[in-house]
């Protein structure tokens, strides 16, 4: 590669999201001119935060967690100085119908996918029989011929032909699969399914620990992220809408802003599928034929309910609840609310459509008697405030037609890359496709200098038992 064949080049980057920001990271690596494009305030896209004037401090508008599988956020984050915003949880608890506490943590000394088997049958809101069936599915989904030999179904085809009982699809399956895939067991796709349960359990001992934000999102790409970038020389145009991109003399034209232009001899598209195909020109859009399909990506809401209370409920950090409408729940401890000091929760609700045209009031009073019932805290707590904030398009739905919708990140015109959790990674809408996606973006870009070399992270590292009992590994990114 000619360092000096980049050096000046200028490489416009639209969206300020999570695909963005990692595409930028990559790529100042290189002596780029970089510049990022936000039509909003702030960066860091769908994970972001509001301000409350009853609150000094920023809320997200939804919880957001990683996982250990996800290497390429985790390996954003450490390059860009971020893993202290992050603390990691290595026990998961599951409340139980009946408010009964069922702690999920792998045994340290056993190797993958042994570690989470004791975890496993602890869980006793499952029967014998329901946990059996359950072991004998992932084992019959774990190997990657299972991957051909079901696709095209949806997973809740398959968990019925694998008898699986409804008792253990809404209280094991679903809670899983479908605050990772976000949308209901009967539209995700097998492929999607498998992915999640080989990548986030079977595979590698620490996949399944769960990464939890201890900062508004906001500090951590608005104000962290984009000081690290700015250091090292990336230019951040917030507020700054892209109105129109055009191809001529081997240059893109980027119109933005208030009637503003620029020339860039590379072009990323780091925005959501529903808004890339109008920013390009018509002949720059017949270069990239799956643009025109865009609109058949289903999307699906997600619901995140915030309650201010005058008394803790509980100590945990974060729990997940079984047979109710709230799923996840995470404990910010206390918090200024006005003049009052109060106890702060997210209760995160996936897949929420069905919540559509019901009052907030009505969500938020049902989702504070369900802490009530789950935790028993006496006295009981008093509610002090509360905010719901449904993002109707916030994932798009893993179903067994998405994956041919998407499109890969590099286009037949070297410069010109597209980018965003929608892109053809093979992961599911979440912050590591999002990142890998502006990874794969910058490295579509690096290919044009004749850089050939991964800019991400590889997976995690496949645990032999897992390797030799179903030769799981083979789908690796980095190979
Ligand atoms: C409620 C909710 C909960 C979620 N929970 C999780 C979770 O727990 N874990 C997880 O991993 N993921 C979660 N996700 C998914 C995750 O947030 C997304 O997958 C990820 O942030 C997508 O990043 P992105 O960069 O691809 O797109 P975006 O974040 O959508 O970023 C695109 C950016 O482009 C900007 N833009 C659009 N048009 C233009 C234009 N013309 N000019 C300039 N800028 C433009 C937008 O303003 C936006 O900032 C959640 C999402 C939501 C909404």
């Amino acid at each position: 590669m000619d360092i000096n064949a980049i050096r000046g080049h200028r490489i416009a980057i639209v969206g300020g999201g999570l695909a963005g920001i990692a595409a930028a990271e990559a790529l100042s690596r290189f002596p780029f001119e970089i510049h990022v494009f936000e039509a909003k305030r702030s960066l860091g896209g769908r994970a972001g935060a509001y301000r409350d004037p009853h609150n000094p401090t920023l809320i997200d508008r939804c919880q957001h967690v990683a996982m250990g599988c996800c290497t390429n956020f985790l390996g954003l984050c450490r390059r860009l100085h971020l893993r202290d915003c992050f603390r990691r949880d290595t026990k998961l608890h599951f409340i139980d119908a009946e408010g009964r506490k069922h702690v999920f943590a792998a045994n340290r000394w056993l190797p993958a996918p042994l570690h989470l088997a004791g975890a496993f049958h602890r869980q006793r809101y499952l029967s014998p029989d329901e946990q059996k069936k359950i072991t004998s599915a992932l084992w019959e989904m774990a190997p990657p011929s299972a991957e051909s030999k079901y696709a095209g179904w949806t997973m809740r085809d398959w968990l019925v032909e694998k008898q699986q009982s409804e008792t253990a699809i809404a209280r094991f399956w679903e809670i899983v699969l479908v605050s990772a895939l976000g949308a209901p067991l009967s539209e995700v796709s097998f492929t999607a399914a498998r992915k999640v349960m080989v990548d986030g359990f079977l595979r590698n001992h620490q996949a399944y620990q769960v990464y939890v934000p201890t900062i508004p999102l906001q500090d951590v790409f608005d104000v962290q992220a984009a000081q690290k970038l700015g250091e090292r020389g990336v230019h951040f145009h917030r507020q700054t809408s892209v109105k129109q991109v055009a191809y001529f003399n081997s240059r893109f034209n980027v119109r933005y802003g208030q009637g503003q232009e620029g020339t860039f001899e590379n072009f990323i598209s780091a925005i959501p599928w529903q808004q890339a195909p109008k920013i390009f020109s018509p002949i720059l859009k017949n270069l990239m034929p799956k643009l025109d399909r865009l609109d058949e990506i289903e999307s699906s809401s997600i619901s995140s309910v915030h309650l201010w209370l005058d008394r803790p409920i509980t100590s945990l950090s974060h729990a997940v609840l079984l047979d109710r409408m709230s799923q996840w729940v995470f404990n910010h401890g206390s918090r200024q609310l006005g003049d009052v000091s109060a106890y702060y929760y997210q209760v995160v609700i996936s897949a929420s459509q069905n919540l559509n045209g019901i009052p907030h009031e009505e969500i938020a009073r049902q989702v504070f008697e369900e802490l009530n019932s789950a935790f028993g805290a006496s006295p009981p707590p008093k509610l002090l405030e509360q905010q719901v904030v449904t993002e109707r398009q916030a994932v798009f739905a893993a179903t067994p037609e998405m994956e041919e919708l998407r499109p890969s990140q590099g286009t037949i015109l070297p410069g010109l890359a597209l980018a965003g959790d929608w892109t053809k990674t093979g992961w599911p809408s979440t912050m590591e496709g999002a990142v890998r996606s502006g990874y794969m973006a910058a490295e579509a870009i690096l290919r044009k200098y004749g850089y050939h070399k991964p800019v991400g992270d590889a997976d995690l590292p496949v645990a032999k038992l897992s390797k030799m009992l179903w030769g799981i590994g083979k789908e690796n990114y980095l190979g």
